[in-house]
């Protein structure tokens, strides 16, 4: 872990304008997370939906921001137009960066990628969030492979200092020094990490939700799991970060980990998330998973 503020090593550019692809709980909080450090993001979703729940998101957060005194309305205002919401790449040609945070899916990122790289300039450093998928797999159809590196946050991006900055074969060092620095901007703490299936952190944490799913199976009560898990000291238990993190995603990374670590991480037989995301309880996001949401 580099120290705050430390550099990498030579930066190709300053991120002056980002863009983030996706406005759901990712992109919405990776906006938000840039716009309060003073860097211009546009955020793209396909949905006009998903975009303005990522800009009433954005709001919320601003305005806990006024009603703790830590600014006031001008300066939320200010933070606001920062983010510029946009269904179309037009604007895409002068970014610095663009962080695809849409679903978890291969074959879905690959070609939002290469579809991101022909409305980029040749500067343009392309990032993705992706929680597991190998960035040399995503890479393997892009023309500039040396621009495209992993920014991987967790969520929620505003509370969580850690950033998993992800180094494929063909990253240049220029890149990745780049993400660090935008990563320190942004207030976080970046970690360099070599390329795999789920990268450093998810190859913990999705043992631990097997763990979790396994005791499902076998008939435990997850609230129970959860209270224990906090009294252990954990700031939340498996059940409730399974609702914050969504189903769906959970769902995707598994079947990632499957493929990448056939020996360890293939589960047999249907499991609790299997059944949540069937019945459509895909966590907070769809107001229901483990525990009901309003
Ligand atoms: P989400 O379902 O909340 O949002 C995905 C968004 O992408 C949706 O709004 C959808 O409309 C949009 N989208 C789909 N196709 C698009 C396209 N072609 N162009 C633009 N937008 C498009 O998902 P999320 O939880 O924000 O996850 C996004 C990414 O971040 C995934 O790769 C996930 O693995 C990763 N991630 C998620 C978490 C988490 O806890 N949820 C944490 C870290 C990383």
């Amino acid at each position: 872990i580099k120290k705050k503020g430390k550099k990498y090593g030579k930066i190709a550019h300053t991120i002056e304008q980002a863009a983030v692809l996706g406005a759901g709980i990712m992109g919405g909080g990776i906006a938000y997370q840039s716009a309060y450090k003073g860097v211009p993001i546009l955020m793209k979703d396909i949905k006009e939906e998903a975009i303005a729940q990522g800009l009433e998101e954005a709001a919320k957060h601003f305005s806990k921001g006024v009603e703790r005194g830590k600014m006031d309305t001008a300066k939320m205002a200010e933070g606001m137009s920062r983010i510029r919401p946009t269904l179309t790449y037009g604007d895409f040609g002068t970014v610095d960066a663009v962080i695809e945070a849409v679903v978890e899916n291969p074959k879905v990122k690959k070609s939002v990628l290469a579809e991101t790289e022909e409305k980029v300039s040749e500067k343009t450093i392309l990032a993705s969030n992706t929680s597991s998928i190998s960035i040399d797999t995503l890479a393997a159809d892009l023309k500039r492979p040396e621009n495209f590196l992993g920014m991987h946050f967790f969520n929620p991006v505003h509370k969580m200092p850690l950033v998993e900055v992800i180094k494929g074969e063909k990253s240049s060092e220029e890149a990745v020094a780049t993400i660090v620095d935008y990563a320190h901007r942004l207030g976080k703490t970046p970690i360099v990490v070599n390329d795999c299936p789920g990268f450093l952190v998810n190859r913990i944490l999705f043992p631990y939700f097997f763990g979790f799913q396994q005791l499902i199976t076998d008939g435990a009560d997850f609230a129970k799991i959860d209270n224990v898990m906090e009294k252990f000291g954990w700031p939340m238990g498996p059940a409730y970060l399974s609702d914050v993190v969504g189903m769906d995603t959970s769902q995707h990374v598994e079947e990632v980990l499957a493929e990448g670590y056939p020996d360890r991480m293939a589960q047999d037989g249907t499991s609790s998330l299997d059944v949540m995301v069937e019945n459509g309880r895909l966590g907070q996001k769809s107001g229901a998973g483990y525990y009901k949401y309003e």
